[in-house]
């Protein structure tokens, strides 16, 4: 899943930063059935036969090869990348697969911006210079190069709430100040409260707009989210569209201070941090000025570069229903490599590639030819932000009204903790693929649950959105044991923790690969169902997309 959200603000950008580990196990306390369940649907001998031509020694290869260290966590603009495309183009044509992308190529070509911090990068508090990427990093959509200076304030959270009688900026000239702000919620304020009232927003509108030169954010050792995990990624290269734009040129400088960080600008100051945080925690808290000076260089190299999408398809066999086609999507792309480390993405997203070219082998052998046309597309760009699949969805190579759905993998590699029991589908509550998946999951013995984290807002942040936005009906299937739902969302809240977009992403030896199989099976069969039902799926009429029709090109009302 991506990790930035597009969104020019920083509130948002760190919200989905952070969403990778919002895990909130007690959401499983919902409704499981949906108010009609649709009886099972047994399957056919030709769905038989598919299931029985994916199989998990095809996932393990394909898995393995993906993730091996020669694959240099196939990096968007990188390297890595382009050798996994080129590893996965070779695989479609020795499927049979027809070329899908540029000029009868299986690859699809996108440009991209690399944005990487140079040494002149720092953080000077006094004389003291403070180690990027461990005690501080920049929030690099200021487009690179920034400098600024000045007397440093603490503002603890920078709240002003005068009814409350809390005026955390009371009698503070923040005029070309460094500004210290503790990230909020203070301990003890409801988090959903918080994130309701835009409060991060507000606080940082208002000390902007009062003439700050920087905004640095310590955290309160308190959050489950820390400053740490921010700096992890924004100290990383990061990749963009050549003409994004990032904040506008008077945004100042943001920056994230760690806590070692912060324990060195405050001991600079006199100050403990620890001191800090307990008078910042008190509702009399007044901002302080700390007596010394701080200087603050941000220096990009921007760089060009590109990388590939991966599109192949199978013809369908009925001559009016293969003009249309079932798309099958997954992201290959992982963090590449950088400072000698190698971001391997195995569950993230080798293992989804992986269960997506086992669907497209089961098909290539199956002996009956499915009616409509399959595509199999292998994107690049989704972790800095759904970049490849929303460059396919603009510039599709297949009528973009003529796709009848999209069915999309992306892994935190719960479908290898046991055999799969537990399904979810992203997006099955907005169009009938929600009634088609439970159909076919309660044949095998599967139970298909709502969204057990929807603060983290799953939905909208894979590749199946770039679709959904263009008006096609589309599911991202996760695959879970059985059992008590809260030791597995344990687990995964703890594997985000330690190894989630980070180099220990690497194959286990306890993986249960036959829980990846039947996920690609479920894969596999929908999408023959899909294609064999005259009439494509359809958006549920009283839902949230009840009025898109495929083709859409206007924009989509903002994220609930
Ligand atoms: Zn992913």
């Amino acid at each position: 899943m991506k990790v930035f959200s597009n969104s020019p603000t920083i509130k948002r950008a760190f919200a989905a930063l952070l969403l990778g580990s919002l895990l909130s196990v007690q959401l499983f306390a919902q409704a499981v059935a949906p108010a009609t369940a649709p009886a099972a649907s047994p399957l056919l001998a030709v769905e038989k036969e598919l299931a029985d031509k994916i199989t998990v020694q095809n996932i393990k290869d394909v898995t393995t090869a993906l993730s091996a260290d020669d694959m240099e966590g196939r990096g968007t603009a990188q390297p890595g990348g382009d050798k996994a495309a080129n590893w996965i183009a070779e695989r479609f044509k020795s499927l049979g697969l027809k070329p899908l992308g540029d000029k009868g190529n299986y690859l699809q070509k996108i440009e991209f911006k690399e944005t990487v911090a140079t040494p002149e990068t720092s953080f000077k508090v006094g004389d003291q210079s403070l180690d990027y990427g461990s005690d501080f990093a920049f929030v690099p959509q200021n487009n690179g190069n920034k400098e600024a200076s000045g007397d440093l304030v603490f503002v603890s959270y920078g709240i002003q709430a005068k009814q409350a009688n809390i005026d955390m900026l009371a009698g503070a000239n923040l005029m070309g100040k460094v500004v210290i702000i503790t990230q909020g919620p203070p301990p003890g304020f409801p988090e959903k409260d918080w994130e309701k009232q835009k409060a991060s927003t507000m606080i940082r509108r208002n000390i902007i707009s009062q003439g700050a030169a920087a905004l640095i954010f310590i955290g309160n050792g308190t959050g489950e989210h820390t400053p740490e995990e921010a700096i992890n990624y924004l100290s990383r290269r990061q990749i963009s569209l050549p003409g994004e734009e990032g904040y506008p040129p008077q945004v100042p400088p943001f920056v994230y201070l760690s806590t070692k960080g912060a324990e060195k600008v405050f001991a600079s100051t006199g100050m403990s941090l620890k001191d800090a945080l307990a008078q910042g925690n008190t509702r009399e808290f007044k901002a302080i000025s700390l007596k010394q000076k701080a200087k603050l260089v941000a220096k990009y190299k921007v760089t060009k570069g590109t990388s590939n999408n991966v599109v192949g398809y199978l013809e369908g066999s009925d001559p009016k229903l293969k003009e249309e086609a079932v798309l099958f999507s997954a992201h290959y792309d992982a963090y590449g490599s950088e400072n000698g480390k190698i971001y391997h993405g195995a569950a993230d997203n080798a293992l989804g590639t992986a269960e997506m070219l086992a669907v497209a082998e089961g098909f290539s052998k199956l002996t009956q030819k499915p009616k409509r046309s399959l595509i199999f597309l292998s994107v690049t760009g989704e972790e800095y932000g759904l970049y490849g699949s929303k460059h396919w969805a603009k510039n599709p190579t297949w009528d973009i009204k003529k796709v009848a759905a999209d069915l999309n993998l992306d892994g935190i590699g719960s479908e290898v903790y046991g055999p799969v029991k537990t399904m979810v589908g992203y997006g099955a509550e907005h169009s009938s693929l929600g009634s088609m998946l439970e159909g076919l999951a309660k044949t095998m013995d599967i139970s298909v649950i709502p969204d057990p984290m929807p603060d983290e807002k799953v939905f909208y942040r894979s590749d199946h959105y770039s679709f959904v936005e263009r008006g096609v009906p589309s599911l991202m299937l996760l695959g879970a044991p059985a059992g008590d739902k809260e030791v597995w969302m344990k687990r995964i809240k703890d594997w985000e923790k330690t190894d989630y977009h980070q180099p220990g992403d690497v194959i286990q030896p306890n993986w249960a690969w036959d829980g990846a199989e039947t996920v690609a099976d479920v894969m596999g069969v929908l999408g023959w169902r899909i294609s064999e039902t005259e009439a494509m799926p359809t958006w549920l009429p009283t839902g949230r997309f009840g009025k898109l029709e495929r083709g859409n090109t206007k924009d989509l009302p903002p994220e609930p």
